[in-house]
């Protein structure tokens, strides 16, 4: 699995709990050394969006994350694949307070930084992004210029209440929004967004533990990649 950017996305958490999950995650790996406590100042590699950097102790996510790569001299050297983690929460965005982050709601005004994914929706940004219709597993090319307008209502529904319906064009089928997620396209109240991954290629026993730190459940969860 290659991208600059993981997106792990609960599709089915409500706006409510997401919240409520996310500050528990938060203070859950600090605790546990996994991050640091505020936003890095450093220009990370591969990061497009504020995240927590990763801790240089926490092996457990450098064994995942490392990718491996012939070196000058013809040796064989591991890269830190995972520079950082962002949390990202449907209308809400992080702030800090004496060195601890909370999260906050974007008020009328609006959030200045959008980079950080408070949308709710998460897809791949070079390269166009697919729908997985529920009923009948087909794919749809949701990003292109004749459905594009038929999907950007929908979209506008989904920020407006959490909730939209779209129809399938080839079986009829009308299916939450939230359940057509691959791995270009996702929507969801609450994800975990890996920065900087160049490779991800880990065992179902180790994406297994990966969820256990990440405190995320395993129904549905979308795993984005995105490009650029
Ligand atoms: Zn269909």
């Amino acid at each position: 699995m290659s991208s600059h950017q993981l997106f792990i996305v609960d599709t089915c958490i409500d706006s409510t709990t997401a919240v409520t999950r996310a500050q528990e995650m938060y203070t859950a790996w600090v605790r546990q050394g996994i991050i640091e406590p505020i936003f890095t100042q450093e220009d990370l590699p591969g990061a497009y969006q504020p995240c927590f950097k990763v801790s240089e102790d926490c092996a457990w996510l450098h064994e995942i994350a490392y990718s491996q790569s012939v070196d000058d001299k013809g040796m064989w050297q591991k890269n830190q694949a995972v520079y950082g983690i962002s949390i990202n929460v449907m209308s809400h965005y992080w702030v800090e307070h004496n060195d601890v982050m909370f999260l906050k709601p974007i008020a009328d005004q609006s959030c200045d930084d959008v980079r950080q994914h408070a949308d709710g929706l998460f897809h791949n940004l070079e390269g166009g992004f697919y729908g997985c219709c529920p009923a009948c597993d087909e794919f749809l090319d949701i990003s292109d210029d004749e459905r594009g307008e038929v999907f950007g209502e929908v979209i506008v529904e989904w920020f407006d209440k959490n909730t939209a319906d779209l129809s399938c064009d080839l079986c009829g089928a009308i299916s939450p929004l939230n359940e057509w997620h691959s791995d270009t396209f996702a929507v969801g109240c609450l994800a975990v967004t890996l920065q900087g991954v160049e490779v991800l290629d880990a065992t179902d026993a180790q994406i297994e533990q990966l969820l256990h730190h990440l405190c995320l459940g395993d129904s549905g969860l979308a795993w984005v990649s995105c490009h650029g």
